[in-house]
């Protein structure tokens, strides 16, 4: 979802609320994306000061991430804190370099959800979930994971691998190490 802040910039005095919804249905990544399982609306307060916008609001985003070892599905919610102070002029000024993008301007990436007037709310929204990724997913503290031979759910049922001798690539090692000490 995008808003025009045109009258706000034109006019710094402005205070406006927008009534505003995060509209992306999957948190892309590089290399994964995540869907969404629950937003809502939520109000997004522009206002002018003295030169430099200051926008606030406050929601939640809930996404359904793989638990790390079983990769069961777990809802992470995300409390969304926005409170930005930013000078336009800059951040203009940061635009017309982007097509010359290098390790100073990256700093600014913060302010990526602005082009000109246009705010870009699902931009704003998913920078913050962002940066408050966790860096490891649990469905709970002491998931057993999956069993290594099988592919088991280990928390849902169990099975009767051997699971000291799963990896294939340990077993290749030992049929070697079998065949030198028969040949020797
Ligand atoms: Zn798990
Ligand atoms: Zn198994």
């Amino acid at each position: 979802m995008r808003i025009n802040i045109s009258e706000i910039l034109a006019n710094p005095s402005l205070v406006r609320d927008f009534e505003v919804c995060p509209e992306f249905e999957e948190l892309e990544l590089k290399s994964s994306s995540y869907p969404v399982s629950r937003k809502e609306p939520f109000t997004l307060s522009v206002t002018g000061e003295a030169g430099k916008l200051h926008i606030r609001g406050e929601t939640e985003v809930r996404l359904t991430m793989p638990c790390d070892r079983c990769l069961d599905d777990v809802e992470i919610t995300f409390p969304i804190q926005i409170d930005y102070r930013i000078r336009p002029d800059r951040e203009e000024a940061l635009l017309s370099e982007a097509g010359d993008r290098d390790s100073e301007i990256e700093d600014f990436d913060e302010y990526s959800f602005l082009d000109g007037c246009i705010l870009d709310v699902d931009k704003l929204v998913s920078d913050e979930i962002v940066v408050a990724l966790p860096t490891k997913v649990l469905c709970k503290e002491d998931c057993k994971g999956l069993c290594p031979v099988c592919g088991t759910n280990l928390n849902h049922s169990s099975c009767s691998c051997d699971r000291t001798v799963g990896d294939p690539r340990m077993a290749a090692i030992r049929d070697i190490f079998k065949d030198f000490n028969l040949n020797s």
